[in-house]
């Protein structure tokens, strides 16, 4: 076994059993990618077994902080066995279902989603990468599912040195599947689609939005960064009878368009705009429009904290035009999923958008992923996307 000795005092974070070690903190030792090592303080004391990752800047994920437990593949099940029966005592009102969320679940650079019988993974670190085999036998296993696909085609594999890879790892036919996701159903493709497939972080604040919408009365609703239209459909559940989608992906919008048929509604009721939000935002408002509900859930504009002051600009911008083109009364929901933006800053930049458009509004309820996307105590990290829900004065 390898053993990668920490530098005097780089021991804490571990300690406190966050599972990453950035490069700088490393003294000593080397392994290959994904390879398990013993990690010690730079006195020797046992702090994690972890994975490996020679070309990543996050150099070490712990998979252990137990000195005890053998990486092996009944750590695997044993793990995945966890964040399932997690999952089921959630009792989810949809059969797409996030079953593994990372470092969330001790399994750092593992996400996995399961989309009726289908599971849609990524492996994003190397240490999930070696393991890639063990992983998706143990995931069928657990899950009783028979198809498991890869998505392993995010950005982030690159700052581990792995190459994109996507196709069918288990399994095989078509890759749609239709989601009855509370009252409204949707159609995910796992090849096509954004991410695994879908936005599932936003199920809870979908079948939210369909109750205020009917709460509120809202007929006419501004959908912006629709996607497929989740929050369009919803809308319409909730009894909006003018929706616009405004999406800059075409493929986003025929589905939108084809998910307002599924679910039964009047395509009359239902508009797409293939379009760049910011510049139909403005169109709006000179045209002298305005609407009952509007949501903005844009994609995310701060990867990273560095990334956070042009970001809140344009977060801003974003907020101020919506806010503006709000009824009196109307209904807001405004997201972020810039882990870059904490939940805090963006109320405040939300706030300032709501000053420079001479606008106040109730603050109904902070917004957060769904449950089946845990932040940990000791892994604040994983708190990615958060919004508010908005009544103008
Ligand atoms: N609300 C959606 C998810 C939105 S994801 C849901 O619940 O499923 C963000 C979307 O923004 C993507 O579909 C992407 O195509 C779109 N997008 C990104 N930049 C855009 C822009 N400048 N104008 C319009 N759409 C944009």
């Amino acid at each position: 076994m390898k053993v990668i000795r920490l530098r005097e005092g780089k021991e804490r974070s571990l300690l406190r059993q966050h599972p990453w070690v950035f490069a700088g903190s490393v003294a000593k030792g080397k392994a290959d990618p994904g390879e398990t090592v013993r990690v010690e303080a730079d006195d020797g004391r046992f702090l994690a077994w972890a994975a490996f990752s020679p070309s990543s800047m996050i150099r070490v994920r712990a998979w252990s902080f137990d000195e005890a437990e053998r990486i092996d593949a009944g750590f695997f099940q044993r793990r995945l066995q966890a964040a399932v029966a997690m999952r089921q005592r959630l009792a989810i009102q949809s059969n797409g279902v996030r079953l593994v969320h990372g470092e969330a679940d001790g399994l750092p650079g593992l996400i996995v989603d399961r989309y009726d019988d289908i599971l849609s993974v990524q492996f994003l670190s190397a240490g999930t990468e070696r393991w890639k085999d063990v992983i998706a036998d143990a995931l069928l296993q657990v899950t009783g599912c028979q198809r498991l696909f890869e998505r392993s085609d995010s950005g982030v594999r690159q700052m581990e040195g792995l190459a994109p890879a996507k196709g069918w790892l288990r399994g095989e036919g078509s890759t749609t599947v239709t989601l009855q996701e509370h009252a409204i159903r949707l159609t995910v493709d796992v090849e096509e689609g954004h991410k695994t497939g879908y936005y599932l972080d936003q199920r809870e604040n979908r079948a939210l939005f369909a109750r205020l919408v009917r709460q509120f009365g809202c007929k006419s609703v501004l959908n912006c960064y629709s996607y497929t239209g989740g929050f369009s459909v919803a809308a319409l559940a909730g009894g909006a009878t003018e929706v616009i989608s405004v999406d800059s992906s075409g493929p986003a919008l025929a589905r939108a368009d084809a998910h307002v048929l599924l679910n039964g509604f009047d395509p009359a009721h239902h508009t797409s705009m293939d379009a760049d939000v910011n510049g139909t935002l403005r169109q709006l408002l000179k045209d002298g429009r305005q609407f009952d509900a509007i949501v903005l859930d844009p994609p995310k504009f701060a990867p990273s904290a560095a990334h956070a002051d042009r970001a809140s600009r344009a977060y801003k911008d974003i907020n101020r035009l919506g806010l503006k083109l709000l009824k009196p009364g109307g209904l807001l929901l405004t997201f972020s999923c810039s882990g870059g933006i904490g939940a805090e800053l963006f109320h405040k930049i939300v706030a300032g958008a709501g000053l420079d458009a001479g606008v106040d509004a109730y603050l109904m309820q902070r917004l957060e992923a769904s449950s089946d996307h845990p932040t940990t105590l000791c892994f604040p990290e994983g708190e990615y996307l958060k919004g508010l829900a908005l009544l103008r004065r």
